[in-house]
């Protein structure tokens, strides 16, 4: 009996053990086939894959090429774009090629048949045990892939879930390699002139793949399929008919798309893995990533039921027992068909293609999915939406629009924050993406307090508490106790939506909604969320389906773009192989950005230490360097005395504010406008290892709308959990200075003060005031940027009263007197800030 995941041969027999892999190629180092040389691929690569340069234009270029290389009697590296596009085909490397099957139209067909059913429909594919051996052997994914299920403890002696290869569907399952191919698809549109085409891709992704690499990587996520998309006369659009044709016939492809990875779902085979080992590999069908429409038609369920479990759909909550296909069978046979629709939510014409293959069950595959169930449905759909009701029933049309554009002053109030969108116009968007959802999240509970009952600013707590669990990328049995309190809280208060009104007839029976209930399970079974949830599929539409449109002729356009997106592949692994065979340098990880703020921040020296914050590279050459005319020139007389304070503080830690002899700055003082604050925050937007790095601002003038001084999180006491151990402070200056050669990087800081000592109960954040001393001032002090943590977003107490005109965000931290800590800002923030 072979162990999980255990090196092999080609052949499949056992290896001793601490051989190393087998060379993946026995090519010289100096062949580059089927490119001539290295400028031919870097060439090929860097039209075709990096620019996506035109036909017309790489012609252009080449000949200007050609030109100038025969001045020396050479030719350029390329005839012609032709030769180009002919030299990646010939290329065997990520070789997955494209195939088409047809529908049949019966030939008996009589002539009054509508015409949907006189079309042939074309799926396209490609064998996914192609993809899937070409994304085993991807050299790339080397450290970021598992070939063994694991069950990992934490230091506390608690299970951890966190990729798919952690969570318990991957260990369930027994033999060799374990392979659970996630699928995903998504229909996505093009707009054209002429009205918009539609495309149906399928995508696949190996469960092994981790799931930073799985978002993050173009080779993650592969279209192995695109769906034929039946179109009607308007007037089949109802017909059920119609209606069964189409779910049959997307039932029909995924099922001959699967089915060559059938064979091996039983009989191991022998694959190469991205460290160069083969080892016999067993494939399974993995979760399926899928919006609610998609959903009930992959479960073959009537819309408004649940997909996974057996609730009626007009009491969803809370949950019953799981559907399965079993259980299905057995219904089948005892009802009808109507019964069946009515009573059971099942549709008796679906046989999900899950049937046709072992193990497999879609009830249970069917994975929940953060972006249109929580960000977009429950969020925006439902709460948001919700709350605009409310208003209106209380308020009437007018005064509730009155509201509404103040809760979007309000927004537009919030101070700036790294990675925070600002909302210009505030909230009422024309087209609602994801992203705009999520960027409302992290400001939307301070806008409407006071304006709806405190019980609804309690159920948005409950619930964004919920999302950002859930968003997480690793849990454990007390973030999953945490993420279930959440759900209980939210739906104890989401009642008041009943009480008020607004949802007293039509109740919370609402499928997105209803799929909370399951996500503990679904994160128990296929880890941490956000590695396998639409927004994945949706981004790589992007490049498998919106690019590669646009570099067609736009008719027929299927056909170019899948070759496009077969030339794509070929390129990525040869690159692969290149670099594997040392012939290219590696790639650089992506490093460490703070790619929300642009591309103004000049570069910073980052030191790979757990959260530390650093100055920015360069001082601003604008201020004098001595103490006494620097505190002239900001304004502040108190700087020198402050800075001298700090600096004892610093020789003689112990004795608290007593300084014997005071020491003298003489070196010349450097001002910045930025630190780089670097820290663990794997669930939020990240760079390698999850480290995120993010400034800290605080200069006289930001981008043409005044001064902007950032406010961070100081550490006090780190025995203390979350923000019991941590103040709030504005960054009025940062700069360094020289004492007995040892440089002091440092902050004159405004402090804050808790209100009370816990969250406020209505919200759930902290309150914070300004902090002054006994004569009415504002405690300032200097601080050494080691006991700085990261930035700190403070969102003004609004109170009962509405906003001036034109009010500018630049003011709010100037001009309120209290301020909530915002949770919300980002994951880690989440995290920290309880
Ligand atoms: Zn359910």
């Amino acid at each position: 009996m072979f162990s999980k995941g255990e090196p092999c041969d080609e052949h499949g027999n056992t290896l001793p053990e601490g051989t190393p892999p087998p060379p993946r190629t026995t090519a010289d180092p100096e062949d580059w086939s089927p490119y001539e040389d290295d400028i031919q691929f870097k060439t090929a690569d860097f039209l075709f894959r990096i620019d996506e340069m035109s036909q017309t234009n790489i012609n252009y270029l080449l000949e200007l090429w050609a030109w100038q290389s025969m001045k020396h009697g050479h030719t350029g590296p390329f005839s012609s774009y032709k030769e180009i596009y002919d030299m990646i085909d010939a290329s065997s490397e990520g070789d997955a090629p494209w195939k088409c099957m047809k529908t049949t139209v019966p030939h008996d067909l009589p002539s009054t048949a509508p015409s949907w059913k006189k079309k042939e429909y074309e799926i396209w594919f490609r064998d996914p045990d192609v993809v899937l051996s070409n994304m085993l052997a991807n050299p790339d994914f080397d450290g970021e892939f598992d070939t063994t299920p694991y069950v990992e403890v934490n230091a506390n002696g608690k299970r951890r879930w966190s990729d798919f290869m952690s969570a318990n569907f991957a260990w369930r399952q027994c033999g060799a390699m374990y392979v659970a191919g996630i699928l995903g698809s998504d229909k996505t549109t093009v707009s054209v002139a002429t009205g918009d085409v539609e495309y149906h891709p399928f995508y696949l992704s190996p469960g092994n793949l981790h799931n930073v690499a799985r978002r993050g990587h173009r080779q993650g996520v592969i279209p192995i399929g695109f769906f034929a998309i039946p179109k009607s006369d308007r007037k089949y659009d109802s017909d059920p008919e119609f209606r069964k044709f189409k779910r049959q016939l997307f039932h029909a492809s995924i099922s001959a798309i699967l089915s060559p990875l059938k064979a091996a779902m039983k009989k191991p085979v022998v694959r190469r893995c991205p460290d160069g080992h083969f080892r016999r590999v067993i494939y399974d069908l993995g979760p399926f990533i899928a919006d609610y429409p998609e959903q009930v038609m992959l479960t073959g369920i009537v819309q408004g039921w649940c997909p996974r479990c057996t609730s009626l759909c007009n009491k969803l909550d809370p949950p019953s027992g799981p559907r399965r296909h079993d259980l299905t069978e057995t219904l089948l046979e005892q009802f009808s068909g109507t019964q069946l629709w009515d009573e059971f939510g099942i549709d008796e014409d679906i046989v999900p293609f899950t049937c046709d293959f072992p193990r497999a069950d879609i009830h249970e595959l069917i994975s929940s999915d953060l972006l249109h169930q929580v960000i977009k449905g429950t969020f925006k759909d439902h709460l948001v939406t919700w709350v605009g009701e409310y208003l209106e029933l209380e308020h009437g049309r007018t005064g509730a629009d009155k509201i509404l554009d103040e809760i979007d002053r309000r927004i537009a109030a919030t101070p700036l924050f790294p990675g925070l969108r600002r909302f210009k116009q505030g909230r009422r968007f024309k087209q609602w993406t994801g992203d705009d959802s999520k960027a409302l999240m992290k400001v939307y509970l301070p806008a409407i307090v006071g304006f709806v009952p405190d019980e609804m600013v309690m159920c948005l707590g409950a619930f964004l508490d919920f999302c950002y669990i859930a968003r997480r990328s690793d849990f454990d049995e007390t973030t999953l106790n945490d993420l279930d309190a959440a759900l209980a809280r939210f739906h104890l208060h989401r009642e008041i939506f009943r009480t008020t009104g607004v949802r007293e007839e039509s109740g919370f029976n609402l499928p997105r909604q209803h799929s909370l209930v399951h996500f503990r399970r679904n994160i128990e079974d296929f880890g941490a969320l956000n590695g396998i949830c639409s927004s994945i599929t949706e981004s790589r539409h992007i490049t498998a389906v919106k690019k590669p449109w646009r570099r067609s002729s736009r008719f027929e356009a299927l056909g170019q773009m899948l070759l496009t997106n077969q030339r794509l592949d070929k390129l990525a692994a040869t690159k692969a192989d290149f670099i594997s065979r040392k012939m290219l340098p590696p790639e650089c990880p992506p490093a460490l950005r703070d790619k929300d703020e642009g591309e103004d921040g000049e570069p910073v020296d980052v030191e790979r230490v757990l959260g530390n914050v650093v100055l920015a590279r360069t001082r601003d050459r604008s201020y004098p360097r001595n103490l006494q005319d620097l505190a002239t020139h900001i304004g502040i007389p108190s700087l020198p005395e402050l800075t001298h304070y700090f600096l004892a503080d610093q020789l003689s830690p112990d004795e608290e504010g007593y300084i014997d002899v005071e020491p003298t700055i003489t070196s010349p003082i450097s001002v910045f406008h930025s630190a780089a604050a670097t820290f663990y925050a794997p669930s939020d937007p990240s760079g390698i290892r999850g480290m995120r790095r993010e400034r800290i601002r605080s200069t006289p003038s930001w981008r043409g709308t005044g001064k902007r001084r950032d406010c961070a999180f100081v550490v006090e006491d780190e025995s203390k959990p979350g923000f019991r151990g941590m103040s709030a402070v504005r960054v009025l200056l940062l700069f360094s200075f020289t004492y007995n050669d040892t440089t002091y990087p440092c902050a004159l800081v405004e402090w804050f003060k808790k209100v009370g000592r816990s969250p406020d109960k209505i919200t759930g954040m902290w309150n914070v005031v300004p902090e002054c001393t006994r004569n009415g001032e504002r405690l300032t002090t200097v601080i050494h940027l080691d006991s700085v943590l990261r930035a700190a977003h403070l969102i003004p107490v609004f109170g009962r009263q509405y906003l001036p005109p034109h009010f500018s965000h630049t003011w709010s931290l100037d001009v309120f007197e209290a301020f909530y800590v915002n949770k919300y800002a980002d994951h880690h923030a989440n995290e920290i800030c309880f």
